[in-house]
């Protein structure tokens, strides 16, 4: 597990699409789990790939400190009403502003086991979703603010709100699968629940065909060109422009970048 860098408005990486995820190898999952731990280091409630600088179209979700969704590759199959907040991210520092979302979304995306799931969100967890998914296709939320960007720390009082959305959607969501599978791994102690449930998930599904040829890519030269370069975007340094963004992997180099925002409503 390693922090990694958090990309800050400016920096291009942030405004490219991001690539769907074929095969999930074992570098990205670790990709997952550093993912996590970086968005909770950071007291973040949400975080994308592209944030950490990995262009692969994968977000994570913690809207109530404890129900980690992972969505890789996901879509918003439906999205009905409207709701007008306040919104922070975790690559612009400092600020929030405010940001119309749909009150709910229906959510299609594959989990850590690419299987697909669908998630019905609201409140909190809707707009989340929509303000992650953005970063997938290179949006920030300033470019949809209303108004100016503010001062974060002048919107203190707003705290209270964003607390009584967090138990709102805690309480609704607890019969998904995922969420009982995400209680299960935190159940189970400690810093490391994340690394276990990848660990597992991956002695769990060795024998899978899906994992099969995710594990003969990782071993074996890879021969599809997504595999490939897949591959040598995460494992070798990168001659491209994109392949020079992505993260290094080195965790000293992380340790120096740690971004903490005061409050938690930076996505
Ligand atoms: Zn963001």
């Amino acid at each position: 597990m390693a922090l990694r860098e958090i990309r800050i408005e400016g920096d291009p990486i942030l405004e490219k699409t991001s690539r769907p995820v074929g095969i999930l190898t074992p570098r990205l999952k670790m990709l997952i789990v550093d993912m996590i731990e970086t968005m909770r280091n950071a007291y973040g409630v949400g975080l994308a790939a592209p944030q950490v600088g990995v262009l692969r179209r994968i977000a994570i979700v913690n809207v109530d400190g404890e129900n980690d969704y992972v969505f890789i590759n996901p879509e918003i199959i439906e999205s009905e009403g409207e709701q007008t907040g306040t919104e922070g991210c975790l690559s612009v520092p400092g600020k929030v502003g405010t940001v119309t979302r749909p009150e709910k979304v229906k959510v299609r995306a594959l989990d850590i086991h690419m299987k697909e799931f669908e998630l019905e969100a609201e409140g909190l967890l809707a707009r989340a979703c929509c303000h992650e998914f953005d970063h997938l296709n290179g949006i920030l939320y300033v470019s949809k603010v209303e108004g100016e960007l503010r001062d974060a720390r002048y919107e203190e009082d707003e705290d209270e709100e964003w607390d009584e959305e967090f138990d709102e959607e805690s309480g609704e969501d607890a019969e998904t699968e995922e969420e009982q599978d995400v209680k299960k791994a935190e159940g189970q102690d400690a810093e490391s629940a994340e690394e276990k449930k990848a660990e597992s998930a991956e002695e769990k599904d060795a024998g899978s065909a899906e994992e099969k040829d995710a594990e003969s890519a990782d071993t074996k030269d890879a021969e599809t060109a997504e595999e490939n370069d897949a591959e040598s975007a995460d494992v070798q340094n990168a001659e491209t422009a994109e392949k020079q963004d992505a993260e290094p992997e080195d965790a000293k180099d992380a340790e120096n970048q740690n971004t903490v925002s005061g409050d938690n409503q930076d996505l």
